[in-house]
This record gives C-alpha cells, sequence and structure tokens, in this order.
C-alpha cells in the first residue's frame, strides 16, 4: 500500500517554501520532499538577495508581471512579520552616452510594467547620493532593496507548518507516474517510498525538468531544455564605496556586474554570465580581470587586489547562448497547458524569482484551482 497525501510539493526552495506556505494556507494537506537536508541550498541561497523592482522585463511576461507584485507583497510581507530587509534603492547607471541614451528606454519599460517610477538623476544629484561613482547619467529606482532571504524562508516554512504542512529532508523524486486521479512518486532517500497524491507541485529549480522528464504520463514536448548559466560573485575587501544599489545598463543574459550590499554590510560584486554545461559552483578566479574592467567603467577608484572571489549561483535558464525555442520568461505549466488535473511545473525560475515568491504562489494555486 502506498503512502497518500492530497498535495505534494518537491522543493524546498524560497519558491517552492512560497508555495507550499500558499496551498497549506489554502486547506490542503501538503508535504515538501526536499532531496538535501535543509531548505533553501540551491539558487535560494545562491543569489543576490534583492528585492527586485520589475524595471525590465517584457510587459505582460511572467517576470513583469510577478515581479511587480511579488515586490509590494514581500515589501508587506516583510514588514508584517520583522524580515530584515532595506529599501535602500538603486541607481541603474549610464557610462557612456549610447547608455544614456537608453536608459529613456528602460525607464518607459519600468512605467510600462507598473513598477514604482524610476526617476532620473542630475549629475549634482548622482555625486550627492554617490560620491565615489563616475558616471554619464543615472536612474533611481526607489523600490528596490536587500533582504535577507534566509529568514524570508524560515519564515514561509514557519507559516507553512503552522497550517499543517511537513517537509521530508533527503527525500529525492525519482520519479513517477500519472494516473487515473492520482499521481503517484518514487521517492529515495533512508525513507524511500511509493507515495499517491492528487496534486505535484514541481518546483525543484535546476531539478525541474530531471524530474519531469521521469514523470510517466507526461508528455516529454512540454518539458523544456535546461542550460546552465553561472553567475560569479566577487567580494570586496574593506569597506563599502556605495550607499546604494549601483547596476550598470543590462547586457545579455544578466543584469550587468553590479554591486550590492548584503544585510551584513558586505559589498559584493555580480553576478557575471558564464555558460556551463554543468552544476559547478566553483568561482575561476581568473574571471576576476573582467570584474575590474566592469566595476571601473562607473567606480574608477576600485583599488588593485581589492576583489576576492565570492561564490557562484547558476540560473536554469531555458535557451543557451544561442537562443532557442523558448524566450526568457518564467514557464509554470498547468493542467490547461499539459492537460494533467492536478500537476503544476514550473522551470526556468531565474531572477527575479525570490522577489517573486508570493505572486508566484498566488499563481500556482489558481492554476491548481482552475484545473
Ligand atoms: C546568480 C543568481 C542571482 C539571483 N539574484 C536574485 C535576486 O537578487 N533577486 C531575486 O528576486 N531573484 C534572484 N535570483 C533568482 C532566485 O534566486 C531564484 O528564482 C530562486 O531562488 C528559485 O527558488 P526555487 O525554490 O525555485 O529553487 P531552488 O532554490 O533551486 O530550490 C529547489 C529545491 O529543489 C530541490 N530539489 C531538486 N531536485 C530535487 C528532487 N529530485 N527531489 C527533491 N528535491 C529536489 C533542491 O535541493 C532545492 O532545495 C537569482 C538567481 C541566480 C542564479
Amino acid at each position: 500500500m502506498n503512502e497518500q497525501i492530497q498535495t505534494v510539493v518537491i522543493g524546498a526552495g524560497v519558491v517552492g517554501l512560497a508555495i507550499a506556505r500558499k496551498l497549506a494556507m489554502s486547506g490542503r494537506e501538503v508535504i515538501i520532499l526536499e532531496a538535501e537536508d535543509a531548505i533553501g541550498t540551491a539558487t535560494s541561497a545562491r543569489n543576490s538577495e534583492v528585492i527586485h523592482a520589475g524595471i525590465y522585463y517584457p510587459k505582460d511576461s511572467l517576470k513583469a508581471r510577478f515581479c511587480v507584485a511579488g515586490n509590494r507583497a514581500l515589501y508587506q510581507y516583510c514588514n508584517e512579520r520583522a524580515i530584515p530587509h532595506k529599501r535602500l534603492g538603486k541607481l541603474i547607471v549610464a557610462t557612456s552616452q549610447d547608455e544614456v541614451a537608453s536608459l529613456a528606454g528602460i525607464q518607459e519599460r519600468a512605467a510600462a510594467n507598473g513598477a514604482e517610477a524610476l526617476r532620473s538623476l542630475s549629475k549634482s544629484e548622482i555625486s550627492e547620493l554617490e560620491p565615489n561613482l563616475s558616471v554619464a547619467g543615472a536612474l533611481f529606482s526607489p523600490s528596490t532593496g536587500i533582504i535577507d532571504s534566509h529568514s524570508l524562508m524560515l519564515s514561509y516554512q514557519g507559516e507553512a507548518e503552522d497550517h499543517g504542512a511537513m517537509i521530508a529532508f533527503m527525500s529525492p523524486v525519482e520519479g513517477g507516474s500519472i494516473g487515473e486521479g492520482r499521481i503517484t512518486l518514487s521517492v529515495g532517500g533512508d525513507a524511500a517510498m511509493q507515495l499517491d497524491c492528487l496534486e505535484l507541485v514541481n518546483s525543484a529549480g535546476l531539478g525541474a525538468q530531471g524530474i519531469a522528464n521521469r514523470l510517466q504520463g507526461l508528455s516529454p514536448v512540454t518539458v523544456p531544455p535546461l542550460h546552465f548559466a553561472k553567475g560569479n560573485y566577487f567580494t570586496l575587501a574593506g569597506k563599502t564605496p556605495f550607499n546604494h544599489l549601483i547596476y550598470p545598463v543590462p547586457v545579455a543574459g544578466g543584469l550587468g556586474t553590479h554591486s550590492t550590499l548584503d544585510m551584513g554590510g558586505q559589498t559584493k560584486f555580480g553576478p557575471d554570465v558564464e555558460w556551463s554545461e554543468q552544476i559547478d559552483y566553483s568561482v575561476d578566479p581568473h574571471r576576476g580581470d573582467g570584474f575590474y574592467a566592469a566595476i571601473r567603467r562607473y567606480w574608477p577608484d576600485l583599488p588593485d587586489n581589492s576583489l576576492q572571489p565570492g561564490y557562484v549561483g547558476i540560473r536554469p535558464k531555458l535557451a543557451g547562448p544561442e537562443g532557442g525555442k523558448y524566450d526568457s520568461d518564467f514557464l509554470i505549466q498547468g493542467p490547461s497547458d499539459h492537460r494533467i488535473k492536478g500537476l503544476v511545473n514550473l522551470y526556468g525560475i531565474e531572477s527575479p524569482g525570490l522577489t517573486s515568491s508570493l505572486a508566484i504562489a498566488d499563481y500556482v494555486l489558481e492554476q491548481l484551482e482552475q484545473g
């Protein structure tokens, strides 16, 4: 006899935990299956911890919708529960006249997405806000901030558990099959079991495609490819030069080598974009040369030998460097996409997934209730 449960969420990252919380609060009986021995050890522990405003994404994309809604929901959530965060604001900086020309487009895109308005800064305002910057122009985004993402995840976990959800750690989902009105999962690990559920949310981040490809009864043509885009970070030794987040005008595949602060006041630069064939969390120290060059475009006084290799996060991209069938949006497939009642697969949940987590959770609940 298989174990039985109403709803399974695979993955205890920030998005899986937000979904589990939402589903448990809707009255469902929820179990979270997590391959590792703790919450948030994968991409959710390897990001910039920035609360994004929703500026750059194409209008009406899921990223634009969820980031703008998620930004507001997250600030409210953090305020109500005393989750450490700071609404620092960010400067988007242009380092050439060509880039200055592109700032107007960024401002329009943000307005079209419904993000809080970006303000153009004068030269004197820039030097007053950030005396160490040397740039040709800048926009100010007031609703960008930083967050202690681990505290956020603990809060999601706690609220999910308060509503009856359970987490099974060291429980890797190895595969499954879609049956009549239920989905059966093969769960490995020490307490290996077969688990029947009525609803399955696959929120396994870098593992989502692997699980979907091993779900018998799900058409493999619905499963997008997975490409790994490493984002390397370097940390700054010594005093932080900036009071706000500093972002250059975006580059292909990422947001440019930006400067962020964490809640402990540490300045870090990155992430860059390095395509990889496998999951590899090592930072190649030689990439530091590119960081010095990129940062000195807006902070010429960056001292020699002040950067140290930091850490790596890996973006689960649906298209590689050559492009492909999928664009760069989140891909969330519910029953209307794959015709399987009770199943939601989340793919490509790269940035701004942390910011969007509460909005994604709302959307997943809608998908299940419609299906
Ligand atoms: C470099 C980088 C910088 C980023 N910066 C930001 C930012 O500043 N702001 C922002 O909003 N977003 C940012 N993001 C995006 C954000 O980090 C992610 O969208 C978010 O962490 C994804 O959470 P998740 O729960 O989907 O995935 P994950 O955190 O990867 O969690 C997935 C979980 O599934 C588990 N799992 C995998 N396979 C299995 C299996 N077979 N069985 C059971 N469990 C399994 C894993 O162990 C893991 O715990 C960034 C991302 C990257 C890569």
